[in-house]
């Protein structure tokens, strides 16, 4: 029939529609979920979201403030992906619904504060820079403590969650290396992403040197740009997408791979090719998308050296969403952290539940955010353990945060390749 495709979707309506119409409505998904575990209500469940996406795109009711509510408390965290039995692409259905929204209610203040911030700051690599580097200004010349005492509320928490700023030299991006002796392996180029070079640019350089130890060859493109995530999740395809073309301009193509080390980043950068679906640049966005891994998966792939050196440490393991849910990434950070000698891994009760991180969620929804972190917190801490691995940098700020400022044992938070670097480092100054 014209005008209609199969299953009877008119035309004019959007993509993500198709999705919707996946669901069955068997509600496996609402235990699973964070939110609805937390409120008990229908439309903070998957499949109230997903019924309020059906009837916006549908007509049935009109974007608004009400309808608005719902689709921002939801973390994005894609656990409801993880057991639907229909193969429903959720996070299709809520990033197609928040543009809808965005496009047609006015942004309120809050709104426009938070694009501002993504699209004057976090996603400009020099900007983004700048901003760091006044504030090791703020914190080198005492200013911070000062600060400190004044601040309450909101600004308070948002301080707390800012960990020290590492040293300028971290901060920047490593050189590219060839991997000593012979013939590669492998090449790779490492995607370094906004605040995680900022903030956690060590681990890029554990990554790096983990792969040179295993033979490969790495590139680092000294301009790149932040992956797109957090703009897409906040409704604003448009910057997403000219982020992701940005990046794909940005990297060789005569590589094997695209590591990354930021478990948010490289679901994103995985879903390249469906961003550009129907686009002149779908084929190179596919692939992009198709050598993107996680630094996990490459060194699992390879066959973990063991380490000459040992880290005497009992570490709990957390996964990032975007790693377990989004990736299906389960098994290599935990072979990582078995691979090192000294390491005990213990479970905890949860450890793919949402630890209320979620991009910039913990900044924009602190009173949902919080309520999981106590969770996180309580459980890790029943482990036992010395220390949490978790391979998401928002996930390392939260859980660190959360360590800090509730009760218990002080917890170190490592990404999972830090605690393997540590034990070839602690190796080589033995000999
Ligand atoms: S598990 Fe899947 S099919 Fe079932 S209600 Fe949730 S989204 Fe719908
Ligand atoms: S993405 Fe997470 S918070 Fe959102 S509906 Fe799914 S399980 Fe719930």
């Amino acid at each position: 029939m014209p005008g209609v495709e199969k299953r009877g979707v008119p035309r004019d309506l959007p993509a993500w529609f198709q999705q919707s119409l996946d669901c069955v409505h068997c509600g496996l998904c609402l235990l699973q979920c964070p939110t609805y575990q937390l409120f008990k209500v229908e439309p903070d469940s998957p499949r109230g979201r997903i019924y309020l996406a059906r009837a916006l795109a549908e007509g049935g009711t009109a974007p608004s403030v009400v309808l608005k509510e719902p689709l921002e408390h939801c973390l994005d965290c894609r656990a409801c992906e993880s057991v639907c039995p229909s193969g429903v692409g959720y996070h299709l259905v809520l990033e197609g619904a928040r543009e809808t929204v965005a496009g047609q209610v006015p942004p309120r203040f809050k709104d426009r504060l938070k694009l501002f911030f993504l699209d004057a700051i976090l996603t400009r690599p020099r900007v983004l820079r700048l901003a760091f580097d006044l504030l090791a200004f703020w914190e080198r010349t005492g200013l911070r403590k000062l600060t400190r005492l004044f601040l309450f509320g909101g600004l308070k928490r948002m301080e707390s969650l800012l960990p020290p700023i590492p040293p300028k030299k971290e901060r920047r991006l490593p050189p590219p290396r060839s991997a000593p002796g012979g013939k590669p392996r492998a090449r790779a180029a490492l995607f370094t992403g906004c605040v995680m070079t900022e903030l956690f640019g060590r681990v890029h350089y554990d990554t790096l040197r983990l792969l040179l130890l295993h033979g490969v060859e790495v590139v680092v493109p000294q301009t790149q740009f932040c992956c797109g995530a957090l703009s897409l999740h906040a409704g604003s395809r448009e910057r997403a997408m000219e982020l992701a073309r940005l990046n794909i301009e940005a990297f060789p193509r005569n590589v094997d791979w695209i590591v990354f080390d930021s478990a948010g980043c490289g679901a994103m950068l995985k879903e390249y090719g469906r961003l550009f679906e129907g686009t002149p640049l779908e084929a190179e966005a596919k692939a992009f998308a198709s050598k993107a891994r996680d630094v996990t998966e490459v060194l699992v792939e390879l066959g973990i050296e063991t380490p000459p050196g040992r880290v005497e440490l009992k570490v709990v393991y957390d996964d990032p969403c975007h790693l377990c849910h989004a990736q299906g990434i389960r098994s290599q950070p935990r072979k990582i952290l078995e691979s090192v000698p000294g390491v005990e891994l213990v479970e905890s009760a949860d450890p793919e539940r949402c630890c209320g991180a979620a991009g910039i969620y913990n900044i924009v929804q602190p009173e949902i955010s919080e309520r999981l972190l106590d969770k996180k917190v309580e459980e890790v801490r029943a482990t036992g353990a010395d220390a949490v691995a978790t391979g998401n940098p928002g996930c390392m700020l939260q859980i660190r945060y959360g360590l800090a400022t509730r009760e218990g044992k002080p917890m170190e938070v490592f990404h999972p390749v830090e605690i393997l670097a540590r034990a070839f480092e602690d190796g080589r100054t033995r000999r």
